[in-house]
């Protein structure tokens, strides 16, 4: 597992304006090449304690335009060939995301790699493939009782049917309740680590696309 450095120097005003820079650049054209089913996933946690110390709004577009302006792609091995340094950005597509009880609309960012011609979409660790709902609300979701308990959580979270809150249920039943007991994993900070080396992918991922912690 390769962990990312950040550059917490970044003050603020060259942070803005990388931001700014990054929002007027994804003007370019969507290109969607063939081979796109691979990611890549960003820890979300040094992210978020750097928009505290720049004092920036915590909201999961500032929080993953941030993660565009210091990600460091050359550095990242390359999910599907093994190679560094030959990612360049590649465009991106939208999708609508559930955090802290807030529905918004990212800009998902994709990356080419040079050497095997993949591309790789790069995701937040508090992203769930395929769903538009938080890994946390998954947690609090599958990690429920009972009915009643289900049923209150639900009514706290917002933004959520009751039938897909049980659908997300069934689905952990189906997929990760005997995984996590395999490897003894617990729903406590390190559960995202530790799904990734013993799955190679997010918690609660059902399709098994090749997903890389960074
Ligand atoms: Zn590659």
């Amino acid at each position: 597992m390769q962990m990312l450095v950040f550059m917490l120097w970044i003050n603020r005003k060259e942070l803005l304006s990388k931001i700014k820079r990054r929002k007027s650049s994804c003007k370019t054209p969507i290109f969607f090449p063939l081979n796109s089913n691979y990611m890549v996933t960003k820890i979300i946690e040094e992210i978020k304690t750097f928009t505290e110390e720049i004092c920036i709004k915590r909201t999961l577009k500032t929080i993953y335009a941030i993660c565009l302006c210091t990600i460091e792609i050359h550095h990242i091995v390359c999910p599907s060939c093994g190679v560094v340094g030959e990612f360049i950005f590649w465009g991106y597509y939208t999708r609508m995301f559930v955090w802290e009880d807030i529905l918004e609309e990212i800009r998902i960012q994709r990356i080419f790699c040079k050497s095997c011609r993949v591309t790789h979409s790069i995701l937040l660790s508090c992203m769930v493939p395929y769903s538009r709902f938080s890994l946390s609300i998954h947690i609090r979701i599958v990690q429920c009782k009972d009915d009643q308990e289900l049923f209150d959580t639900w009514y706290t979270i917002g933004c959520i049917s009751f039938d897909r809150v049980r659908n997300i249920r069934s689905q952990y039943f189906k997929h990760w309740k005997e995984r996590l007991t395999v490897l003894k994993i617990v729903f406590d900070e390190r559960l995202v680590f530790r799904v990734f080396k013993g799955y190679g992918r997010q918690f609660m991922q059902i399709h098994a696309t090749i997903n890389s912690l960074v």
